[in-house]
């Protein structure tokens, strides 16, 4: 099996699993026990988040640890929000390409009387810091927007944005679930106030995540319970999960260059394997994206025929995100890029990792040039693309 897609979710790594194991198996009490044993386990959830604080530039005591990405989305979202509300601020500034965790938030905000800017993303799938000046009014109460798409792994000039944001002092947060791992974050001098990310996108355990809040920033606790993480998020912590989370992070983080100079080769070799395959378009700016994730549209192709038969060649890709397949709307990120919607249904989204080789990469431009091939063979739509019934898209 070739698992090419890692934006939906990733492996385990070994030293993840081996943080984990002890506090499963050992040192399973609950931190806010009174009694020593109780005890190790809080020690370790300090220098948890001592570590984590140290690989995203920022102190330990700004650091919450959450249910993963969505959750963090949605805490730092509502706090600004509502804490927004209160200075009589009640504009959100956002982009159309965002997670679901984000623009459902956000539609949530609309209906308690919130005005949502969503800026237009270029057709690279990239948004420039001058929009955001210029989308920023008297009573923005929030910034937010994306390090790194996840379907077309576009990445955002998020240090030129923050400093937008510092200087006209409106509160800039970032979901970074994408970015945390894979490419270098430093929160203090890239002027970012709130950010999201999640283990379970770098070699993590699912379930656990973290959520970044600048000193000064009284976070609003959406579950209702305990005082735990000084009564910012209730519930006993996730032990295992938050070893597993430091300990991956430290790992990825330690990792970035190697990363990038394995991948970024292999990724452009994969682009150009697959440009040749007659009409058909690398979505999203061709540098300034991750070195993991390739994103293409096939005319005449329905995506969810694509993935199927890739699976029958043991080939385990996406079209657009996890959250979105399964259901029949072309991708919202396509359409925000201008695609439009019988070309946005037929996307492939392929996420490579570490473990891949330029033999790998070889296998899946040839599997997916065979099934686009049969496909197209097929289908009545691209039929009339070849009579002439229906114009082209795309150019050869
Ligand atoms: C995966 C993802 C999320 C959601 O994170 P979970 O931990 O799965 O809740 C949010 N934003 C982006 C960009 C993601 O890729």
């Amino acid at each position: 099996m070739i698992y090419a897609d890692n934006a939906a979710t990733t492996k385990m790594s070994k030293t993840a699993i081996e943080a984990m194991l002890p506090y499963m198996e050992e040192f399973y009490g609950n931190p806010s026990s009174l009694y020593e044993f109780g005890q190790k386990a809080k020690e370790a959830l300090e220098s948890a988040r001592a570590r984590v604080a140290a690989c995203l530039g920022a102190e330990p005591r700004e650091i919450t640890f959450t249910s993963g990405g969505s959750e963090a989305d949605n805490q730092a979202i509502i706090t600004m929000a509502h804490a927004g509300a209160k200075k009589g601020k009640k504009h959100i500034i956002s982009t159309a390409f965002e997670h679901h965790a984000v623009l459902h938030t956000l539609e949530k905000l609309k209906k308690e009387g919130f005005e949502v800017t969503l800026l237009d993303v270029h057709s690279n799938g990239l948004i420039t810091a001058q929009q955001v000046a210029d989308a920023i009014r008297e009573d923005t109460a929030l910034v937010t927007i994306m390090f790194a798409n996840n379907e077309i792994g576009t990445i955002q000039p998020i240090a030129e944005i923050g400093a937008v944001c510092r200087e006209k002092k409106v509160p800039f947060h970032t979901d970074a679930v994408q970015a945390a791992g894979h490419l270098h974050i430093d929160v203090k001098a890239m002027n970012i106030d709130m950010l999201s990310l999640s283990a379970h996108k770098f070699h993590g355990p699912k379930g656990v995540g973290v959520l970044y809040a600048k000193k000064g920033i009284l976070l609003e606790s959406l579950i209702n319970g305990g005082g735990q993480e000084r009564g910012k998020r209730a519930g006993t912590e996730n032990i295992p999960g938050i070893m597993g989370l430091a300990a991956a992070l430290e790992e990825a983080c330690g990792n970035i260059d190697h990363h990038a100079e394995t991948l970024t080769p292999l990724r452009d070799k994969l682009i150009a394997g697959l440009k040749k395959i007659p009409y058909s378009e690398l979505n999203g700016d061709a540098s300034q994206r991750l070195p993991s994730n390739v994103n293409f549209c096939f005319e005449g192709i329905e995506g969810e025929s694509l993935l199927l038969l890739l699976d029958d060649k043991g080939i385990c890709a996406s079209s657009g995100s996890a959250c979105t397949s399964g259901s029949l709307d072309p991708s919202h990120v396509l359409l925000s890029i201008g695609r439009p919607h019988e070309v946005a249904h037929g996307s492939l989204r392929l996420s490579l990792g570490d473990d891949m080789t330029e033999e790998t990469i070889d296998e899946i431009i040839a599997a997916v040039t065979d099934v686009v091939t049969y496909l197209r063979g097929i289908s009545p739509f691209w039929r009339d693309l070849v009579t002439g019934k229906r114009q082209h898209v795309f150019a050869e």
